[in-house]
């Protein structure tokens, strides 16, 4: 089973894992707890370029920055993913598509089709069966970052561009309300991790 964590940057999106994959793991279940950027060697080195390149890459364009989350996703899910499915673990992955939909697509004007189907192209196909969308304000997010005392390069980009990124992930849950649970992820991480795994549970005995 493949389970997509999806939200703003500071929206818990990694806490929501850890106690899902906590709770699945008591239940016996083989848990990969993975995430994009970054889930293998070449998508960390794609990821510290994009994120922390800084002077040595210089500005990237929007859509060489699509084709490397494309890039880092194609290699995720060959190496990672379908393996992992294949033998019959349960995967939690922090960001998917819907991560390149919401940022590439409606935060950066690239054409959301065009993003749309160079991932699908990069991951042949490969869908969740369920995403959780932890939707926050990007107000409250930036507070939480704050206090986290960590931004990098996207994390410190204007507020217009967060709020283009919600709109765009409710966007997408609102056009495909079968695969997604969206909560307010406002509420305490306990509550969430109720609701979440208050939707797990039946895909365990589907
Ligand atoms: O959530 P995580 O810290 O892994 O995300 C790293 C950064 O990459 C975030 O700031 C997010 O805004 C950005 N990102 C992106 N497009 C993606 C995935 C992540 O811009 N497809």
């Amino acid at each position: 089973i493949f389970i997509t964590l999806e939200g703003g940057d500071g929206a818990g999106k990694s806490t929501q894992a850890e106690l899902l994959g906590a709770w699945l793991e008591a239940r016996g279940h083989e848990v990969v707890r993975t995430r994009e950027p970054g889930g293998t060697r070449l998508g960390v080195e794609i990821r510290r370029l994009l994120l922390h390149g800084g002077e040595e890459v210089g500005e990237v364009d929007p859509r060489a920055e699509a084709l490397l989350y494309a890039a880092d996703r194609a290699q995720h899910v060959a190496r990672v993913v379908r393996p992992a499915l294949e033998r019959g673990a349960v995967v939690v992955q922090d960001r998917y598509i819907d991560s390149s939909l919401a940022y590439q697509g409606a935060g950066r004007v690239l054409d959301v089709v065009d993003v749309r189907r160079i991932s699908e192209w990069a991951t042949e196909g490969l869908r969740p069966a369920l995403t959780v969308l932890l939707d926050l304000d990007p107000a409250d997010a930036a507070a939480r970052l704050e206090s986290r005392g960590g931004t990098d390069r996207l994390e410190s980009e204007a507020d217009d561009f967060h709020r283009a990124v919600r709109a765009g992930f409710l966007g997408l849950a609102e056009a495909d309300p079968h695969r997604f649970l969206v909560l307010d992820a406002a509420q305490p991480p306990e509550d969430l991790n109720a609701a979440v795994i208050a939707r797990v549970a039946p895909l365990l005995t589907a």
